[in-house]
């Protein structure tokens, strides 16, 4: 299980064997990370949608399921019951479950600012009367929900505080209405995505898992952030755990990259995905190589831009390439060529970022495939003294060949030895 193949800020320096010393053309930072990465692709400064990366352009995050008619709703629900992952029973008593409003008086009832407002013998009768008082949906506009309902405050606390008041003057019942779980939820600013989204996130992760059927690991993160999900990779692990249970009953298919072939795809904005070895290839792409061992890698050296001589060599292995069979709704097949960088810690959910998997949106100089015993050798003449070096790029995942008069345009080369 593959947790951190989208990670662009991974690099494996140690195990980088260098032939010739690296005095001049080689740079391998050490701590590079995607800003300085001139691939880049400016997110949106706060909108969660448009221009953030050229992976969501004009797409925005999400997926189909905001388009689903009740019928495809239950069109998923009879086939997954048909399956046996579980029961019409199941699946009434966990409805029944949320919309009962269970907890919601006590759990107000014991609020210490309530106890404070209304005193203590006093508060439970108090939060009842405003309890009946409720329409028993949820108050947000366009949602009206019945399920998962919980008290929320109008006016938050914090607005409270900022204008100089004790936080207690916010728990009054004329401060309260009902909201659902996911609305009162997606006001932090940790879920500044939320409200992009159809599904909570819980349900999300097992919509993608059950509808898309995601082959790999890391295809199923790329699906989650596509939608919008800005949570650690670990949630994301842990709901994977379904596809492999799920596996062992064979109601699922999780890719065996160790056994498998597998065609790679070259897509016109330079992305690289692959279908099965007997899989037909999405329209709008060209089939580069046929029956390529999923334990095989594949290298390339790009241009950021094609005028330059600002060469990066990257390797990935096949098994982390992304598969073009889904159906990603009204997204191209090859959307899912992406890699995903983490909100940073204590920023908003939304300067999470979406990338654009090199090849894809760089120019492409050069490319190969090595099996696990083989390496990769960049081959480069130097302007100044116009001889070949070579140099072996063992298992770094990313290098940058240095910019300016030392490398001659045009000279990069990729072998396998
Ligand atoms: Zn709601």
């Amino acid at each position: 299980m593959n947790t951190s193949g989208n990670d662009p800020n991974e690099d494996a320096g140690e195990h980088v064997r260098i032939v010739e010393p690296a005095e001049t053309v080689i740079d391998e930072p050490s701590s590079a990370t995607a800003d300085d990465d001139n691939s880049q692709v400016a997110p949106a400064a706060s909108a969660p949608t448009g221009s953030t990366g050229a992976a969501l352009r004009g797409l925005g995050f999400g997926l189909q399921d905001r388009d689903w008619t009740d019928e495809r709703w239950r069109g998923l629900l009879d086939r997954v019951i048909d399956q046996g992952l579980f029961t019409w029973r199941e699946v009434v008593w966990l409805a029944l479950g949320h919309v009962n409003p269970s907890q919601v008086g006590t759990s107000l009832a014991s609020s210490e600012g309530f106890k404070r407002n209304y005193g203590k013998g006093n508060t439970m009768a108090v939060v009842m009367e405003w309890f009946y008082e409720q329409n028993g949906r949820c108050a947000e506009a366009g949602c009206g929900t019945r399920l998962e309902l919980q008290a929320d405050h109008v006016k938050p606390r914090e607005d409270f505080k900022k204008e100089g008041k004790a936080k207690h003057e916010a728990d009054t019942k004329e401060n309260m209405v009902l909201r659902c779980r996911r609305h009162n939820v997606i006001k932090r600013p940790s879920h500044a995505l939320g409200g992009t989204t159809f599904l909570t996130l819980e349900a999300a992760l097992m919509w993608i898992l059950l509808e898309i059927q995601p082959r790999t690991r890391v295809d199923y993160g790329r699906l989650c952030r596509i939608y919008g999900m800005s949570m650690s990779d670990i949630r994301i692990d842990e709901a994977w755990a379904m596809a492999g249970w799920l596996a062992a009953e064979r109601c699922y298919q999780i890719e065996d990259n160790e056994r498998g072939t597998y065609r790679l795809l070259k897509w016109p904005d330079g992305a690289i995905t692959r279908v099965r070895a007997r899989e037909a290839a999405p329209v709008g792409c060209d089939v580069i190589r046929e029956r390529v061992p999923g334990t095989s890698f594949v290298g390339f050296i790009t241009l950021g831009d094609p005028d330059a001589t600002d060469y990066t060599f990257r390797q990935m292995s096949v098994a982390e390439i992304p598969f073009s069979t889904y159906d990603l709704g009204n997204r191209p097949a090859n959307d899912l060529a992406i890699q995903y960088v983490a909100p940073k810690k204590g920023q908003r959910a939304t300067s999470q970022r979406l990338f654009p998997l090199a090849p894809r949106d760089h120019h492409l100089v050069d490319w190969a495939l090595r099996a696990e015993s083989e390496l990769f050798v960049i081959e480069a003449a130097t302007a100044a003294r116009g001889f070949d070096r070579g140099f072996e790029a063992g298992e770094s995942k990313r290098r940058k060949l240095r910019d300016g008069a030392k490398i001659a345009k045009d000279s990069v080369r990729l072998d396998v030895v």
